[in-house]
């Protein structure tokens, strides 16, 4: 059971499926324009739509607006300090700004930067620094099936290949856990591997450490060498195998807005310090206010902790199991902050041309009010300007992001049995054509229209 009881409470949206039908059409069947009221139960993200605690609120309260070093700041630190073993430790208003800042100071054009899977900011970012992304998973990634416990973990074969091949290699980035490649979890094992080949040549090692926490929880569970492990100990002795870490606060900071850069290197911490200043804001708050601080240090404290952790895990675990008992598959083993669905498995009678993903994503939202995101050919198969797919995405998912501390299991009961409904009849579940195809940021900006596959 959840190891909190609730003391704030927020109403959500009841609505009818009329409702949610001429609403959606109004928003071009791209779930980005709906808002708040048409959305009964939100899981497009996990990111800064956590509930805070009462330590986090009264944390913010104790908030110290200084301009320059301000309270909150030396309380971050020392939590942040505490945590990485890092002596550079920026604040940044959100994960995105940190990794502009590393690669800004780091990366030389042309440079590669390696990793598990590059997150979609993370790539954007190395490549506006001129850098180009190499995303090496291992081979047990493509088997959504497969049970096997570190499906995150890089291919370090591949990984020693690029490193002592002829390219230039920036940086080696391992994201934990590997959100764009099912929210799998990273071994201790493949992140000591990568420290020894970065080590050896000279390569930074960096850490993109958005779910450090959930990681580190799914370590203590899975790999032999930690099971007597408390989470917090993992996650020390993984941000001390790599050279810094890029993090975004908005996962398992708890915080609505919040990010952190930490680095061990003081040569690049003064480079990154000033690209901060000019950008972010002065080294002691980033881009945050000192009450934003304050609840990011007390968010670092609790999501440590082991209970909170478990019963996160199992709950989570808990909706893929009533999803796959309703007939629905995800994959496999089911991470932390999300189910995985396999809508290509689901709906085999629209072709990825039709969007299989958004179709099913859609339904969940017609059927039950249920927002969720896409992870298909929609977001990322190849589509040319009249909204044609050329080229489909290997998976055709849907995300069922899990906010940290708002639902009850009542309500994946809820998400379990509007899925069980849908899979009664899948057939019946329509296809959808693109209307507009915009080259950039097309999830986001796109419209579509309802069609019989
Ligand atoms: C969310 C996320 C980011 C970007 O962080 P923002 O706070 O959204 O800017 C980077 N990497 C990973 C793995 C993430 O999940």
């Amino acid at each position: 059971m959840e190891p909190y009881r609730i003391k704030v409470v927020e109403p959500i949206p009841i609505t009818t499926r009329d409702y949610r039908e001429r609403r959606y059409a109004e928003a071009g069947y791209n779930q980005f324009n709906l808002t708040a009221e048409d959305v009964t139960i939100d899981l497009l993200s996990d990111s800064g739509t956590g509930a805070l605690s009462a330590e986090q609120q009264a944390a913010g309260m104790r908030g110290d607006e200084t301009y320059a070093g301000a309270r909150s700041w030396f309380r971050f630190r020392e939590v942040a300090e505490e945590l990485t073993g890092y002596e550079h430790i920026f604040p940044v208003h959100q994960g995105r700004a940190a990794e502009r800042i590393l690669f800004g100071a780091l990366l030389k054009p042309g440079q590669l930067s390696v990793g598990n899977t590059h997150f979609d900011t993370t790539r954007a970012n190395v490549e506006l620094a001129g850098g180009v992304v190499r995303d090496l998973p291992c081979a047990a990634a493509a088997d959504l099936d497969s049970d096997a416990d570190f499906k995150g973990d890089i291919d370090l074969v591949a990984l020693e290949a690029v490193l002592d091949g002829p390219e230039d290699v920036g940086l080696v980035l391992m994201t934990i856990t590997n959100n764009g490649g099912g929210g799998q979890p990273v071994s201790m094992a493949n992140l000591e591997a990568v420290k020894k080949l970065c080590r050896k040549r000279g390569v930074p090692f960096f850490l993109d450490a958005a779910r450090f926490a959930e990681n580190a929880w799914l370590v203590t569970q899975r790999e032999e060498k930690y099971r007597g492990h408390s989470p917090r100990e993992v996650a020390k002795l993984a941000f001390g195998m790599a050279d810094g870490c890029v993090v975004s606060l908005k996962k398992d900071g708890i915080v609505h807005i919040g990010g952190m850069l930490a680095l061990r290197d003081t040569e690049l911490a003064k480079r990154c310090e000033l690209l901060l200043i000019a950008t972010e804001g002065f080294r002691t708050y980033g881009g945050l206010s000192g009450r934003d601080l304050d609840m990011c240090a007390q968010g670092l404290i609790e999501v440590t902790d082991p209970l909170y952790l478990r019963e996160r895990a199992e709950s989570t675990a808990y909706l893929a199991e009533c999803a796959r008992q309703a007939g629905v598959d995800s994959v496999r083993p089911a991470g932390v902050h999300a189910v995985y669905l396999n809508a290509g498995r689901l709906l085999p009678h629209i072709p990825s041309s039709r969007f299989t993903g958004h179709a099913l994503a859609s339904e969940l939202y017609l059927a039950g009010g249920i927002r969720c995101a896409e992870l298909g050919s929609l977001y990322l198969g190849e589509i040319d300007e009249s909204g044609e797919l050329l080229t489909p995405a290997p998976f055709e998912l849907v995300r069922l992001a899990i906010p940290r501390r708002v639902y009850t299991r009542s309500h994946l009961e809820y998400v379990a049995e509007t899925l069980a409904g849908i899979a009664k009849n899948p057939e019946r579940v329509p296809g959808y054509r693109l209307t507009e195809a915009p080259a950039m940021l097309r999830p986001f900006r796109c419209r579509l229209e309802q069609v019989q596959p």
